[in-house]
């Protein structure tokens, strides 16, 4: 990526933040295991497939040990870290203002002055993919209900608090790998005519966003397909769901692979742009809206 690109996607996101977000992401903290935790609870987000285990030994009126485990996006693994670092030793008191204040947080409000913050400023550039937001909060809300169980005397609501169901590793973003077909081959020593927008776009529907399962073109994330006749070069500008996503460079050479593999194309160009923000309740396909099922 060169540094114009850089610059753009920064943009309300500076490198700092993204990079506190990667390392809370790739390097989780609160996942060593509670024994006999009072009170556990597990959610889920549908979107990205997030699952989130919150497991909490209380030391008197504090949260003596924390455990929160689970498989799922950047955002919401790197969101469980952070709480699992800041609320450690805290009272409930502060973690029932911390989890409002983050929600607060997530919704344009400020942080409340006086209020640890730990590393959740990093992820306040989230708040302007409010699709991502849930993916922020589920730890949140996750605790929140563990708290709640707790307070009306219920003990491990979490299907299995021994956590076994998610000691295994996230599997990493399921490659797509373009592999050029001999047709394909043939057609590029025959000089086929460059292809129409259309055959590009097919192209495009082969490559998949690997934390929300869906392909690029129907989730809205392609904004132009150019098509230069006489060069037989393609230019596609698209986007991703936040600049957080791990596997942002990688679905980027997908979408070229993809692109140089349909008949008739010399050369692919696929930019990463920023503007507009990428907003599926506009730019989505009706079945990925139902799928993401967030506009009740
Ligand atoms: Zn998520």
């Amino acid at each position: 990526m060169d540094n114009a690109a850089h610059e753009n996607e920064t943009e309300g996101l500076s490198t700092l933040y993204r990079d506190v977000v990667m390392d809370h992401y790739r390097t989780p903290r609160g996942r060593a295991e509670v024994a006999a935790p009072d009170v556990s609870r597990d959610g889920a987000n549908p979107l990205c497939g997030d699952e989130i285990t919150v497991a909490v030994k209380f030391d008197g009126d504090r949260i003596g040990k924390m455990q929160v485990k689970g498989r799922g996006c950047s955002i919401s693994m790197a969101s469980g870290s952070m709480m699992a670092e800041l609320l450690q030793g805290r009272t409930l008191e502060d973690a029932r203002k911390t989890a409002a204040a983050f929600r607060g947080l997530m919704h344009g409000d400020p942080w409340p002055a006086g209020l640890e913050q730990g590393d959740l400023d990093a992820l306040e550039g989230v708040r302007k993919f409010p699709v991502r937001v849930k993916c922020a909060m589920l730890p949140w809300t996750t605790l929140e209900e563990a708290l709640e169980a707790h307070e009306k005397g219920e003990v491990c609501v979490g299907k299995d608090h021994s956590l076994a169901e998610h000691a295994a590793p996230k599997p990493a973003g399921v490659p797509v790998t373009y592999a050029a077909t001999p047709e394909h081959e043939a057609a590029h020593d025959g000089l086929p005519p460059a292809p129409g927008k259309e055959q590009v776009m097919d192209a495009l529907r082969e490559v998949r966003d690997p934390e929300i399962h869906q392909n690029l073109v129907d989730l809205g994330l392609i904004y132009s397909v150019d098509v230069d006749e006489q060069a037989r070069r393609v230019t596609v500008r698209m986007t991703l769901t936040t600049p957080y996503c791990p596997f942002g460079t990688s679905m980027v050479e997908e979408a070229k692979n993809a692109v140089l593999g349909v008949g008739g194309v010399k050369d692919a160009d696929v930019q990463l742009v920023w503007e507009p923000v990428w907003d599926p309740k506009t730019m989505a396909a009706d079945h990925v809206k139902d799928m993401l099922g967030i506009w009740e």
